[in-house]
């Protein structure tokens, strides 16, 4: 049976010139799991020396604790203010554009302010890559690209991505950009298969934007399937976990993996152990015949 390519432990970002781990580590649950600035340190190293590379957050990240809107970049900013060597060894990604209640603005005075007060959070000279969260409908493309285009002109940004973006929006904002978008960052997993038919994977590889998955254990319901569908995918995972003496969670990143695009896994989980044993994803081998079979129990419905 032929088997799938073996996945790159690094791999380029867009074209950055920045390069990825294969799996990144996301911080979304940062601020809820309760952790101190000292606890942040620990799990952030155990996470680089796991080998990821790729740090996600965003300024949102906090908005429903008490923290409160930029809570989880500023408790990184900690931990980066106190050793100068750390900051270097993470490709440091975060969002922006999100503004509760509006609930998004992407103007050019909010974007620039809003990227000013990350770096201040963060406690750093340059966001490596910067991305719209979700797209504000209410700024035309042209204003969006400006302001991002400035933002890299001014060295306060790497380079740019986009999150939850269509494929027209993402062609749309591309055509008034002079720099070449690096990543999308679709919701993708075994629970969530859309994008793997709608078009957004193809147009990532034919513009060669880096594919980051969030999400991408469905927020950890692949872990605790609840209804049937959940249950059927996660059988057909445990097909392969079990003849390769893996967990589900493995099979389930490992499986994103295999996809052409050269998906990134954004790893959700808070606890070290678990983000270390995320990294067995990249040694997982998949023939077509068993990537296909998860990949029908994911659609529900047996291909053409
Ligand atoms: P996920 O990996 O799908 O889910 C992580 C959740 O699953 C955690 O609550 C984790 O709990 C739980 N879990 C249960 N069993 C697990 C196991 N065996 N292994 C690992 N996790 C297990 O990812 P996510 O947290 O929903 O999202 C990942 C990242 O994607 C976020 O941190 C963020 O960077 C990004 N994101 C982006 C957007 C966007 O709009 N762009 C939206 C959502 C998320 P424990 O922590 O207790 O392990």
């Amino acid at each position: 049976m032929s088997a799938l390519p073996v996945i790159p432990a690094s791999r380029p970002l867009g074209q950055s010139g920045l390069k990825t781990s294969a799996l990144g580590w996301g911080m979304w649950r940062l601020v809820d799991s309760g952790l101190d600035a000292a606890a942040v340190d620990r799990l952030a190293r155990t996470v680089l020396d796991a080998g990821i590379t790729l740090f996600d957050t965003a300024d949102i990240y906090g908005f429903d604790g008490s923290g409160g809107f930029g809570a989880a970049e500023a408790v990184l900013g900690e931990v980066l203010a106190a050793d100068a060597g750390l900051r270097d060894r993470i490709v440091l990604a975060t969002k922006g554009g999100i503004r509760p209640p509006a609930p998004y603005d992407q103007s050019v005075k909010y974007l620039n302010e809003a990227i000013d007060a990350s770096l201040r959070r963060l406690q750093t000279d340059r966001i490596d890559l910067w991305q719209v969260h979700r797209p504000d409908i209410l700024t035309h493309p042209q204003e969006l690209a400006r302001t991002l285009d400035d933002a890299v002109a001014s060295g306060k940004v790497r380079s740019l991505g986009v999150s939850n973006f269509t494929c027209s929006q993402i062609d749309a904002l591309q055509h008034f950009l002079g720099h070449k978008l690096v990543a999308t960052q679709p919701e993708v997993s075994v629970l969530r298969t859309d994008c793997v038919e709608n078009g957004e994977l193809d147009q990532a590889m034919k513009g060669g934007l880096t594919v980051l998955a969030w999400s991408p254990l469905g927020g950890g319901r692949i872990a605790a399937p609840e209804n049937p569908h959940e249950k059927a995918v996660a059988a057909a995972l445990d097909l392969v976990a079990n003849a390769q003496g893996i967990s589900r969670t493995v099979a389930a990143l490992s499986w994103l993996m295999a996809h052409p695009a050269g998906i990134v896994p954004i790893v959700g989980s808070q606890k070290p152990e678990r983000v270390v044993e995320a990294m067995a994803a990249q040694s997982v081998q998949w023939t077509r015949q068993q990537w296909y079979a998860v990949f029908v129990a994911a659609r529900g419905e047996a291909l053409p």
